[in-house]
């Protein structure tokens, strides 16, 4: 809804290089919203940009588009909200919605240290604030804070669980608070491109400090990012082109998905620095005022006396002003010569929110249910079953079926699917059922499989009772085949199999192994050349037919294929 953010967080890279403020006109957002919900069937909606609670006419557009939203049952998110940003009337509103979590950034535990990395929320703010949050019936509520910024002290660091206490203690005991600490990386083109960032040894010994603070209150919960890959980042983001090779060089001994903690091996990355005679802790150290930096040549419209002063202003914990609420403090960014001048926050005009909530029971409507079968082929087998809703409900609201909804602020469609195909198998034929809130002529189910990915088609519908609840198959057919090549391997399998009296399988259930004989379960037959029919007898156990196809043939997987090819219901 807006590009930049004019708060001026010292160590924020997007808050800089993205400025100046542009927010799109309330006309735009409406047809953007509008094409894309017809387009996409999405059925929740949020709206984004780096400070939405900063959005200047953000409780205009609520008004403007919640009607639509409700009478087309698709819900609405917000992201987190910077504390004072936005109407309490809105805050009212956004607590009726679901209540999964609220998320705070105020990013330092002291004030002095919020001072220095300009974030200008004021500890009273901070408690004011989740106060409300309680109050309006919020059960866990995560901050967010960063470790090692610069002039940061052990005060700093004790200050994180202190805020974090003082917020629980507004709260009573269900309130579960999270604090997620990311580790300062100074970046390019903000005031603290010149810090220095910690090194390993430092970083550990503070998480330690938090962790030993955090033990002692089970309603806290102190998560932290992994500082080997901070240093990581911290090195390649200030880091010139020569440190290209170091990732070329890293990529081929396997270090692709580095950023995901199970698969960084910081130990590569030591090993391929050392071969390339790189001393990376040099990267960490703090740079001349002076000196050239790599990425001088590069602009994003901030002078580097913007941020060399708000460098200095930070070492004396002054703040700087939002330009949109006070004094330009010339960035450097905008043309006061052309019209587009960063919209100003207006506090005063404009921030009423009045909302009525709609009459859930009156909403609830069902005229109809109707039955359809669909075939899952292709990729599509590769669909998990939630994916297989998601993608079945987003085809039916694009096709502009008047589905029948649950009440409430994140209503969903009333559909039930059948037996739930295990992924990777194909089906002839699945079926859901689905209430509608109007009568609905049979021919519009035709334009459903236009919205339907490759592989995923409907094939049969028909109006059902209202009564009618979904019946899980009992018994179900599969085909299984196998390459002509190797036709004695699998026939020879399937003689033995048939001629032993049980076949006993050890399948692990969540809490105990269950013992299935699968000649109870299953029976085979050849049918032409190629083709083994399976037959599966749920009633008496059940069990993923692709695991019980494994056990007796010990496939390879590629050089067969698998399909449902009939589900009886009785
Ligand atoms: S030039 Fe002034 S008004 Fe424009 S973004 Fe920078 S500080 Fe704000």
């Amino acid at each position: 809804m807006a590009r930049g953010c004019s708060r001026g967080c010292r160590f924020c890279h997007a808050g800089f290089i993205y400025r100046p403020v542009r927010e799109r006109s309330l006309e735009k957002i409406n047809s953007y919203l509008k094409e894309a919900l017809a387009h996409t069937g999405y059925e929740e909606l949020s709206f984004l940009s780096l400070s939405t609670g900063d959005f200047t006419l953000l409780e205009e557009l609520f008004c403007q588009v919640i009607n639509k939203l409700f009478q087309e049952r698709v819900a609405i998110s917000l992201p987190s909200l910077r504390v004072g940003s936005v109407s309490e009337e809105l805050i009212l509103f956004l607590s009726k919605l679901r209540k999964t979590g609220i998320t705070l950034a105020p990013e330092a535990g002291t004030q002095r240290l919020r001072d220095v990395i300009n974030k200008n929320i004021k500890e009273e703010e901070i408690l004011e604030y989740t106060q409300k949050i309680f109050a309006l019936g919020w059960k866990q509520i995560k901050l967010y804070f960063m470790l090692g910024l610069p002039t940061e002290t052990k005060e700093d660091v004790e200050g994180i669980y202190h805020l974090c206490t003082k917020i629980l203690a507004q709260a009573d005991k269900k309130v579960r608070l999270t604090a997620s600490v990311s580790l300062f990386v100074p970046k390019a083109h903000t005031p603290f491109q010149w810090s220095r960032q910690l090194n390993l040894g430092e970083l550990q010994e503070r998480i330690a400090l938090l962790r030993k603070l955090f033990q002692q209150n089970k309603r806290l919960t102190l998560k932290w990012h992994n500082p080997e890959m901070s240093l990581l980042e911290g090195v390649f983001s200030r880091a010139g082109r020569e440190l290209a090779p170091i990732l070329v060089k890293a990529y081929q001994k396997g270090e692709i998905l580095s950023n995901w903690d199970d698969f960084l091996h910081f130990d590569i990355w030591l090993k391929v620095f050392a071969q390339e005679g790189i001393e990376w802790e040099e990267y960490l150290r703090e740079r001349e005022l002076t000196e050239t930096l790599p990425w001088d040549h590069l602009s994003c419209g901030v002078t580097k006396e913007f941020l060399l002063k708000e460098l200095k202003k930070s070492l004396q914990a002054k703040t700087t002003e939002d330009c949109r609420s006070g004094k330009c403090s010339n960035c450097g960014v905008c043309d006061f010569k052309s019209k587009e001048i960063v919209p100003k926050l207006n506090k005063k005009k404009g921030r009423e929110f009045s909302f009525t909530e709609p009459n859930w029971e009156q909403a609830l409507v069902k005229k109809e249910q109707w039955r359809i079968w669909f075939k899952k082929k292709g990729f599509s087998a590769y669909l998990s079953q939630l994916e297989l809703q998601k993608i079945m409900e987003r085809a039916l609201r694009r096709a502009k079926l008047p589905l029948a909804f649950s009440q409430g602020f994140h209503p969903v469609p009333l559909i039930s699917f059948g037996r739930a195909l295990p992924v990777g198998l194909e089906s002839e034929e699945e079926i859901f059922q689905i209430f509608m809130a109007q009568e609905v002529k049979e021919k519009s189910f035709a334009l459903i499989n236009s919205f339907l990915p490759q592989g995923l088609r409907i094939f049969h519908w028909e109006r059902i009772d209202l009564k009618d609840k979904i019946v899980l198959s009992r018994r179900e057919d599969f085909k299984l085949s196998y390459p002509l090549a190797k036709a004695h391997c699998y026939v020879a399998k399937m003689d033995f199999f048939n001629k032993q009296k049980n076949w006993f399988f050890a399948k692990q259930g969540k809490r105990k192994v269950h013992n299935l004989d699968l000649k109870a379960i299953m029976q085979m037959k050849h049918l032409e050349k190629g083709d083994i029919l399976i037959s599966f007898n749920w009633d008496v156990n059940y069990i993923n037919p692709l695991v019980a196809i494994k056990e007796i043939f010990r496939p390879n997987l590629e050089e067969i294929r698998v399909i449902k090819i009939k589900q009886y219901m009785n």
